[in-house]
């Protein structure tokens, strides 16, 4: 388990460096802020959501290690999936975090999101992986602007 200990670390590591998608995007219809004062990270989630799917997701802000890992690997996995399968990853990721510690944490659906599963048995830092979520959760649920069917 320890190369895969490593190989988690380095996309943290790789992901905290070099942030997807990060920055304000143009053209997003859905934005929502959020803010962990137990370590001072801030985010903000930029959506580009149109018909039944994210085209889009962004996020700038200023956050720790893990928060900005989590929120560049979570603008990946969001982006092409419709709103129901968003949301249902975004509970699945953050249950595995706050899930009991004693399970098994590995969730194979999640794929390179297991990288942030170790973070679970640091209580004080799990709110830095799931901010960029529920962040991203808000987004989804405060349309800014009216719901149009096509
Ligand atoms: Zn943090």
């Amino acid at each position: 388990m320890a190369d895969l200990d490593d190989l988690y670390r380095e996309v943290i590591f790789e992901h905290s460096k070099k942030p997807r998608n990060f920055g304000k995007l143009d053209g997003a219809n859905r934005v929502a802020g959020g803010h962990n004062p137990l370590c001072g990270d801030k985010v903000t989630v930029y959506l580009d959501v149109e018909g039944q799917g994210v085209k889009d997701v962004h996020f700038d802000g200023k956050g720790c290690a893990i928060c900005t890992a989590s929120a560049s690997l979570m603008t990946q996995a969001l982006k092409g999936k419709s709103e129901p399968d968003a949301k249902a990853l975004i509970e699945r990721f953050c249950t595995m975090l706050t899930g009991d510690p004693s399970a098994p944490a590995e969730d194979e659906k999640l794929g390179k999101l297991n990288a942030l599963a170790g973070v679970r048995k640091f209580p004080v830092r799990v709110k830095c992986a799931t901010l960029a979520w529920r962040t991203a959760e808000a987004a989804l649920a405060g349309a800014s602007e009216p719901i149009k069917t096509e």
